[in-house]
């Protein structure tokens, strides 16, 4: 039995996965604030999983964050209160096994690349469009871990190909203007169209306005799909995935899987490009699926 824990801000969430199917979930509110009582909240729902089930499993854990290399401590994570906390040996220590433990976004890249989008893939790019812009990249089924950690965090890269009206870009929160988070999450775009309009309407009223063919609002949308395009061709260019799956709330906008590829052509530096864009087919559950398959297949 492999469990799979996913901790959020709001919500700890865990499943058990036995052969390849899930057969068994739970969530609970997040202690937020409170970290011992993080630490008591997986261990309780580990506890109670085995119990259920009437055996052991291995646990894999899912974190808005990372374990610093060079610290052994939680960093980047907004889930504040586990910031600055060796999570991974305090949760090997309650749950007396050890304990494997990776960022969301890698998560949601290993659950589609196992058994949901990139299935049979060799190489995913998983691409989290939603309030931050993230993402992680799974070969032959593993997790590609590097010694920073940051694999596939393209968020805070530059928007390639800048035209005149984009330099410098937004100043974004981690001290550089024009990140690629800047242009590709939602709160952002909320922002831009606002600034082309002079209209403050949230993306899912843009989606729909677009859908009804108001002109604004599909200009919004297209000059998304353009800069995604060469902000995701930069990305073929230097990993040439196979699959791409996006994730997160934007990534349930329908028109972007076929707008999108036409337009990364022209960036992408081959004759041909045979990347697929797809989207997720796990939703919401992919953190917490991909925390158990951090253990792998077999
Ligand atoms: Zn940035």
């Amino acid at each position: 039995m492999r469990i799979g824990i996913d901790i959020g801000g709001t919500k700890i969430e865990a499943i058990a996965i036995e052969g390849s199917h899930e057969v068994l979930r739970r969530r609970i509110a997040s202690p937020r604030g409170d970290y011992d009582a993080t630490i008591r909240a997986v261990s309780d729902l580990v506890a109670a999983i085995e119990s259920e089930r009437g055996h052991s499993g291995t646990v894999g854990v899912g974190i808005p964050g990372a374990i610093s290399a060079a610290t052994g401590l939680v960093k980047n994570a907004n889930s504040t209160w586990l910031i600055g906390h060796p999570l991974d040996r305090d949760l090997e220590h309650a749950l007396r096994r050890p304990v494997l433990l990776s960022n969301d976004a890698n998560c949601f890249a290993l659950s589609e690349a196992i058994d949901g989008a990139g299935r049979g893939a060799r190489v995913v790019f998983g691409a989290i469009l939603g309030t931050g812009v993230g993402g992680g990249i799974v070969v032959d089924g593993q997790v590609l871990d590097g010694p920073n950690a940051i694999a596939g965090e393209w968020g805070h890269n530059p928007l390639p190909w800048p035209r005149d009206d984009e330099r410098p870009g937004p100043s974004c929160f981690c001290g550089h203007a024009g990140c690629i988070e800047t242009w590709l999450a939602g709160p952002w775009v909320e922002r831009h169209h606002a600034s082309a309009t002079t209209e403050r309407i949230s993306m899912q009223e843009i989606v729909e306005r677009a859908g009804r063919g108001e002109a604004s609002s599909n200009a919004t949308l297209e000059r998304y799909e353009e800069r995604l395009a060469r902000a995701l061709a930069h990305v073929i260019n230097l990993l040439d995935p196979d699959t791409i799956v996006l994730g997160g709330g934007l990534s349930n906008i329908e028109r972007l899987y076929t707008n999108v590829p036409p337009r990364w052509n022209e960036w992408v530096f081959s004759d041909r490009v045979d990347t697929r864009l797809l989207r997720n087919v796990h939703g919401d559950s992919s953190g917490v699926r991909g925390a158990a398959w951090l253990w792998g297949r077999e």
